[in-house]
């Protein structure tokens, strides 16, 4: 008869978000982040922050949202320190 054994685990389980975790996002978001150019401080905690790693860092300038994988969910708009994220709707963009 085989021994039991418990096994122990000496590490913690986490997660890291990658780019686009969830998937592509298509048209079902219903807001988008957008940021204010002279508000945005560069400090990139928006980046920092999005759960679905999809703001892309840029050395020394404003980071650019992919919004491909953006599922609008407003948590960087909730960090940015500056309040340099508007999260305007959707609506307004395809009426362009
Ligand atoms: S958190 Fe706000 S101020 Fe900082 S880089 Fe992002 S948009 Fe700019
Ligand atoms: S709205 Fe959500 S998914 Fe989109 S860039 Fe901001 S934090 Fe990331």
């Amino acid at each position: 008869m085989a021994s039991q054994k418990t096994k122990v685990f000496d590490y913690t389980a986490y997660s890291l978000p990658t780019e686009g975790s969830a998937g592509l996002t298509g048209s079902w978001r219903s807001k988008r982040p957008v940021i204010v150019d002279a508000k945005c401080t560069k400090c990139n905690l928006c980046w920092l922050y999005c759960p679905e790693g999809t703001i892309i860092r840029v050395k020394g300038k404003i980071p650019i949202v992919d919004l491909t994988y953006c599922k609008g969910c407003g948590v960087c708009a909730k960090e940015c320190p500056s309040r340099a994220i508007d999260m305007e709707d959707e609506s307004k963009w395809l009426s362009r």
